[in-house]
């Protein structure tokens, strides 16, 4: 394993900095309160390529490895504060750009891949159901199939993207008496008859719309069937590897970001005559939010190597996913103790760190079922 960045990468990884720093200076509080989604900000990352980094560069996207593309993202996060504008990002990449380019057609990916690198369209994806959450598979929505239709009818409660998105990746199933082995993926675009959205209200992640999505007697070609039928457990889990692998590079520098601003206010903020930082449990607070910072980072770049080696990631994506959510919900409480109340005060930005972090341990499966999924592994 290397990790040493190319003189092409590091000068992507300072592009998109410097870049970010200057394009996304909305105030967050407000944006925040009113859950607004930042479209221009999408569009610019659009013009960036963002949202189409492993989409091959004749299909209008910019072609770039897994390591390569989870260094650009932890860059990303680091100069970009708005965790909600990078959750709607990563959620477009991981459960539509690449399972649309590991299992979709030809077809399929020139129809939507170029509008979906370029920002044009968005993505989002429709697996959990009210009756159906870490038991993914227990989903009742179903896909009938007439002639070269099928049918769609079910309820999708919790869609990242889904009041913004054009086309969602949805799974229902064509036999429910065969479980996992009935569970196929549709592309459905949002704007065909019988989808319905309902916009989610919720606690972080504010600036990244949520929706429930219904479908009602909604038909589709059958060639818009993301993979064969019945291999929806097979593409899921597959997107899930990449997702739980990838989906917190951006936390990765957001971690940096606070950890760096909980230094400079620990060596500038004095009581007792002295900087806090000199006291001992201010500096091992310091030092463990360092600790995990690096630790995730690692971890991170590991999967994201086994990612682009083509080489099984299944536990080392679960394993990933698992700590860094933890970290980085740990890392806004050091943050917000270490600023004291400055900390509590919602203009400070550091409570809504702390709210759009504790999303990251539900959503690509909880840790509780990463848990459990690394135990199986393991033999246990
Ligand atoms: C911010 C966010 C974005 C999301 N985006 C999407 C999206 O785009 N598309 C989508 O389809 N879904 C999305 N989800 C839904 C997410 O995948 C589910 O919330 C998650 O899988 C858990 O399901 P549930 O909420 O129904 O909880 P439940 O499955 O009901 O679990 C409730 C509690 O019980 C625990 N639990 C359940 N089973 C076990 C077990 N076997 N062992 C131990 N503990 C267990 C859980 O860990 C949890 O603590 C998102 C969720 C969030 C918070």
């Amino acid at each position: 394993m290397d990790f040493e960045w190319n003189a092409e990468q590091r000068r992507l990884f300072d592009e998109i900095e410097a870049w970010a720093r200057c394009a996304f200076t909305r105030d967050l509080v407000e944006a925040d309160r009113a859950g607004t989604f930042d479209r221009s900000g999408w569009e610019t990352m659009g013009q960036r390529g963002l949202p189409g980094l492993p989409v091959p560069s004749e299909l209008g996207g910019a072609g770039c490895d897994a390591l390569t593309m989870v260094g650009a993202l932890e860059r990303l996060g680091y100069a970009c504060p708005d965790n909600g504008l990078l959750f709607s990002l990563h959620a477009h990449l991981w459960t539509v750009v690449t399972p649309l380019l590991a299992v979709g057609t030809e077809a399929q990916k020139r129809k939507y891949l170029p509008a979906l690198s370029s920002g044009r369209w968005i993505g989002g994806n429709a697996m959990t159901e009210p009756e159906a959450g870490s038991d993914a598979f227990a989903l009742r929505t179903t896909a009938r199939r007439e002639g070269d239709e099928y049918i769609l009818n079910g309820h999708k409660s919790f869609v990242s993207n889904a009041p913004i998105a054009d086309v969602l990746t949805v799974y229902a199933t064509v036999d429910a008496a065969k479980g996992p082995a009935g569970v196929t993926v549709f592309l459905v675009e949002t704007k065909t008859a019988g989808v319905s959205v309902r916009l989610v209200d919720k606690m972080g992640l504010r600036t990244s719309p949520t929706g429930e999505v219904s479908f009602s007697e909604c038909r589709v070609p059958t060639n818009a069937r993301l993979g064969d039928e019945g291999a929806g457990s097979f593409v899921f889990m597959r997107s899930m590897t990449w997702e739980r692998g990838c989906i917190l590079a951006s936390a990765v520098g957001a971690m940096r970001r606070l950890f760096e601003r909980s230094v400079r206010f620990a060596r500038n903020r004095k009581q007792y005559g002295q900087p806090i930082g000199k006291f001992q449990q201010v500096a091992a607070r310091l030092v463990a939010m360092k600790e995990r910072l690096e630790t995730s980072r690692l971890l991170l770049y590991r999967t994201a190597w086994l990612l682009a080696q083509n080489r099984p990631a299944y536990l080392d994506a679960a394993l990933t996913k698992k700590h860094i959510s933890e970290a980085w919900v740990q890392c806004c409480e050091d943050a917000l103790q270490i600023h004291g109340g400055q900390g509590y005060r919602v203009e400070c930005g550091l409570e809504r760190e702390l709210r759009d972090a504790l999303g990251s341990r539900l959503y690509s499966g909880t840790n509780e079922v990463q848990c459990n999924l690394i135990a199986s592994l393991l033999g246990l």
